[in-house]
């Protein structure tokens, strides 16, 4: 099924499989299936059979440099660090920024791979620690980490088992992450 041309999309919307359209700007491939990696408009080319998110230019990004947390949607893993595509600084959208996540910037513990912390399509809160293009990012504070995952076998939003684990809740597979535990305010007496 394929969005509508000019289709309004959010990080993480599923735009169509390989084999009808491939990756191009503001898109990723998980799985076989492209998702949008910015807030942005779909956009299908025919000729290329490539299929792209153009991101919308906000004029007056707030600057990044103090900022206490941005969004980021993984994009890409390599060897020892994560390509992140930041969507929004603290809670406001800005245009699509370049950044990474080095393995050593995840946790204090001992990673052998950063595929134990974090996968290709997952939704990221991090701190910027640069301001330079890629910015340096880091999720070692407990609030920062995954928010948002889906099931990398059968694509379903994951849920958390314990601090270290997601869980799928139609499958039952378990996959380890660096989860952002945010605290969640306690209610009446
Ligand atoms: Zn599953």
């Amino acid at each position: 099924m394929l969005r509508r041309q000019g289709e309004i999309l959010l990080p993480g919307d599923e735009l169509n499989v390989i084999e009808e359209f491939i990756p191009g700007e503001g898109t990723y491939d998980f799985n076989g299936v492209v998702y949008s990696s910015v807030v942005g408009k779909a956009f299908y080319d025919m000729i290329n059979r490539k299929v792209n998110s153009i991101a919308f230019k906000r004029p007056g990004v707030t600057t990044i440099k103090k900022a206490k947390y941005v969004l980021g949607v993984v994009t890409g893993l390599r060897e020892d660090s994560a390509l992140v595509n930041i969507y929004s600084i603290e809670d406001k959208q800005t245009e699509p920024i370049t950044a990474y996540l080095h393995i050593s910037q995840i946790s204090n513990k001992y990673l052998n791979n950063i595929g134990e912390a974090v996968k290709v399509g997952d939704i990221i809160r991090a701190k910027p620690l640069n301001s330079t293009i890629p910015i340096a990012l880091t999720v070692k504070q407990r609030d920062l980490g995954v928010v948002y995952s889906r099931c990398s076998i059968c694509g379903t939003k994951m849920v958390k088992q314990d601090e270290e684990h997601l869980r799928c809740p139609n499958c039952g597979n378990i996959e380890p992450r660096k989860i952002a535990l945010l605290q969640v305010k306690k209610g009446g007496s």
